[in-house]
């Protein structure tokens, strides 16, 4: 098994890192690898993308060529996609006014809509402990100029919430967090997406 990581921007290492201690533990032999070519994308069966710049991300994956190929990939062949922060205000299907006026393309693959900087102006960044359907005891949610999900409709399920704000959904084998489970150090998150892989 082999999983990407969008490499472009953002905090990839830790994705990587977090994904191949996930594997380890899991006693699942693979590789945890990050995608910046059209041919990385061609080598993998399971796919995150990181935290960062949700604008900035999206335009060099357009640059890259690896935007329609990520859409084609989910929606033909089912491949599974967890995305944090900014991975997952673009695996969104609207992102509010603030996604159009920069003009940023969303991959539009989840059911849900996220306020993209949800919990920014109040608290750049904080902790929160939640409660994770599927998980037996708390988890750590590390948030950083966070998005919330507004709302889930069709298969997408809210997963966790923080407060009134919904901040883990899951459709399928598609997973968004506005959290970062790959810095928390508490890698159940991954374990669930590795299941899915
Ligand atoms: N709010 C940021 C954005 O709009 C995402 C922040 C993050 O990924 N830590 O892209």
């Amino acid at each position: 098994m082999r999983i990407g990581t969008i490499g472009v921007q953002g905090d990839v290492s830790e994705h990587v890192d977090a994904v191949a201690r996930a594997m380890r533990e899991a006693g699942r032999p693979g590789e945890a690898i990050p995608v910046r070519r059209r041919e990385d994308l061609d080598r993998i069966d399971a796919l995150t993308i990181p935290g960062g710049e949700s604008t900035t991300i999206s335009k060099l994956l357009e640059k890259l060529g690896l935007f329609e190929e990520i859409v084609r990939r989910v929606r033909h062949e089912g491949m599974p996609v967890m995305g944090t922060c900014a991975g997952c205000i673009l695996l969104s299907k609207d992102a509010g006014e603030q996604a159009m006026r920069t003009r940023t393309k969303l991959l539009g693959l989840m059911d849900m809509a996220v306020d993209r900087n949800a919990f920014g102006r109040q608290r750049e960044s904080f902790e929160a402990v939640l409660e994770v359907e599927g998980l037996d005891a708390p988890f750590t949610g590390v948030f950083i100029r966070a998005p919330a999900i507004l709302r889930t409709w069709g298969d997408c399920r809210p997963l966790a919430r923080h407060g009134d704000r919904i901040v883990l959904a899951r459709q399928g084998t598609l997973i968004g967090s506005a959290f970062h489970p790959e810095l928390s150090g508490d890698l159940r998150i991954h374990r669930m997406f590795l299941d899915a892989v």
